[in-house]
């Protein structure tokens, strides 16, 4: 289940070339190519999949245990003391290559990276508001 021309199926199939560092029946790892820090590492399924709404959840669950494999290997060898599991979904989200991927990102104390700037609620009554819309679409 590859598609043609997207990046990440041809880096599978070894048609572009890449930094592998694992890969297995259903998953492929390697070096992104415009890193946050040394050893900023992609898992993809072989398989494509758009996005995390997209993918078999059963193949999803590949995905972590390669995680698990992969990123001690990442945190031993660039000295990290923690990691970030980032995905992105849409172009709204950061997505621009829509094969879905897991980014392994290592990080140090005092690394200068930031993620979110922590918006409060304007109050609590909000905050309750906006779990019970969410609870009430959840199939
Ligand atoms: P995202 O923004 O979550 O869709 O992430 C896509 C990532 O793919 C970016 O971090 C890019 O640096 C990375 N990327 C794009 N082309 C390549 C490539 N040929 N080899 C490795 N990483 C790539
Ligand atoms: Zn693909």
């Amino acid at each position: 289940m590859q598609e043609k021309d997207c990046l990440f199926c041809r880096i599978i199939r070894g048609e572009i070339p890449s930094s592998k560092i694992y890969e297995d029946e259903y998953v492929y790892a390697f070096l992104d190519i415009a890193p946050s820090f040394a050893g900023h590492t992609l898992v993809v399924p072989k398989n494509h999949y758009k996005n995390i709404l997209d993918i078999d959840a059963g193949e999803a669950g590949h995905i972590f245990a390669a995680i698990q494999k992969i990123a001690p290997a990442i945190i031993k060898v660039t000295g990290a003391e923690g990691f970030h599991v980032l995905q992105n979904n849409n172009e709204a989200a950061g997505q621009t290559v829509f094969h879905i991927h897991f980014h392994i990102i290592p990080r140090k104390t005092g690394d200068g990276m930031t993620l979110w700037t922590p918006t409060p609620y304007e109050n609590m009554e909000k905050m309750l508001e906006t779990a019970q819309k969410i609870r009430a679409e959840i199939q």
